[in-house]
């Protein structure tokens, strides 16, 4: 669900007409709505921030953006401002998220690749906890807390191998991945980990994937992982948090193809299960939250036609949403406005010189002209966060709609920008 619709023939975010904004701001332009963002964000925290007046006896649970999706600071002090924590996996991302006002008390740390440097940083900053991904980890981790006379707040991150069915480049939970511990290693970790003098267990963590349309993935390893549970407590180790991870699903597709779940439905599916264990709950949406809530604008530069192909040309290219290039990602793209032209089949093709650089390839749509703006649906996580100076491109501009009103979010990088930092 999102607020980015047609009334006539003019598409508009929330009451801003689109091709108004291509205007004001050029292209490509990035278009967020916050309306979108709260109703998202707020989806959540109703679905698993748990409910003292309800009788909910388990600790309010926490929703922690996953800053990879989207990580402008206007966006991350809007979430903020709804109780969000965040979900990092580098030292830049939790400078972002802490400048953004998000508590350390909300952020969680993963990845596999966490630098002492980083370590350091998040110790000083009393995150909520490391997710820790490997043994030598949780001894650098060790260390790097006894150096600083601190001790490190850990969860392992298990991998349950768990088949997510979705694309193998954002499948994360199965054993041949590089992410977590094996699940059927964890005891073994935990008893290790115990016994490390700077380190403070206090959780587990997961995260199987990413654009998951189905629910029984996230149920299976939630089974998994309880089962873990059971017998560290039967070890004498006690949890305090389960972190579940993100990888809810969006609709690409206009249409019944694509059906992901709500929020709410995978609490009901998935919370019953934890209650009465004591456990605080965190999840870690970073697309569902973010990429309904964003559309790429741009704009058609040309048209060319082969012996074989028509190409739409048009000024956003994939360093500035490399999802079609990089996963082969769907992106509904539609006229900003409306005309009734007969369909053609085309690839929507960027300036970059890569045959790899295309928005959409043998796309079904009506005829495009140029100079007429095209509307990339569903860009607002992995789009901008994602994207690239390739071919010496600056950086798009991003804009944040409410309602009638437009903030810029984001300056249009410069040429200047290309060059900064080099000697
Ligand atoms: C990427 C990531 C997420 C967010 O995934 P979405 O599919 O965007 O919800 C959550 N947790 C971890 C550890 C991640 O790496």
């Amino acid at each position: 669900m999102h607020y980015f619709a047609y009334k006539g023939d003019d598409l508009y975010a929330e009451d801003v007409p689109l091709e108004k904004l291509a205007r004001d701001y050029g292209t490509p332009l990035y278009v967020y709505s916050k309306r979108t963002l709260l109703r998202h964000i707020r989806a959540y925290s109703e679905a698993f921030g748990g409910d003292p007046s309800r009788g909910d006896e388990s600790p309010m649970g926490i929703v922690s953006f996953a800053l990879k999706a989207n990580s402008n600071g206007a966006i991350l002090g809007l979430l903020a401002s709804e109780g969000a924590g965040a979900d990092i996996v580098s030292g830049g991302e939790l400078f972002r998220a802490l400048r953004a006002g998000i508590p350390a008390s909300k952020i969680v740390y993963a990845g596999v690749g966490k630098t002492a440097d980083e370590i350091v940083y998040a110790l000083k900053k009393n995150i909520l906890m490391f997710n820790v991904e490997s043994d030598e980890e949780l001894e650098k981790i060790n260390r790097v807390a006894g150096q600083a006379g601190r001790k490190a707040p850990v969860a392992l991150r298990v991998n349950p191998d768990v088949d997510p069915l979705t694309h193998p480049y954002i499948s994360t939970g199965l054993k041949k991945y590089k992410f977590g511990v094996p699940i059927e290693e964890a005891l073994e970790f935990y008893m290790k980990a115990r016994k490390m003098e700077n380190i403070e267990i206090i959780g587990v963590h997961e995260h199987i994937g990413s654009q998951l349309t189905r629910i029984a993935p996230f149920r299976d390893a939630l089974e998994k992982v309880l089962a873990l549970i059971e017998k560290l407590w039967a070890s004498g180790i006690k949890l305090k948090y389960l972190d579940l991870g993100g990888g809810l699903g969006i609709r690409y597709r206009r249409g019944e193809s694509e059906k992901p779940p709500e929020p709410a439905a995978l609490a009901k599916s998935l919370l019953p299960l934890v209650k009465g264990r004591g456990l605080t709950v965190i999840v870690e949406p970073g697309r569902s939250v973010a990429g309904n809530a964003g559309v790429l604008l741009t704009r058609c530069l040309y048209r060319k036609k082969t012996a074989v192909k028509r190409f739409v040309i048009v000024d956003a290219g994939m360093n500035d949403l490399v999802r079609p290039s990089l996963y082969g990602a769907y992106h509904e793209i539609i006229p900003v406005r409306r005309n009734r032209r007969a369909a053609l089949k085309v690839d929507v093709v960027g300036p970059i010189c890569e045959s790899g650089d295309f928005l959409a390839t043998d796309r079904r749509m009506p005829a495009v002209l140029a100079g007429e703006f095209l509307c990339v649906l569903g860009a607002g996580a992995y789009g901008f966060s994602m994207s690239s100076n390739y071919n010496s491109r600056p950086h798009p501009a991003e804009v944040m709609v409410d309602g009638g009103e437009v903030r810029l979010i984001r300056k249009r990088g410069t040429y200047r920008d290309l060059i900064r930092g080099e000697l």
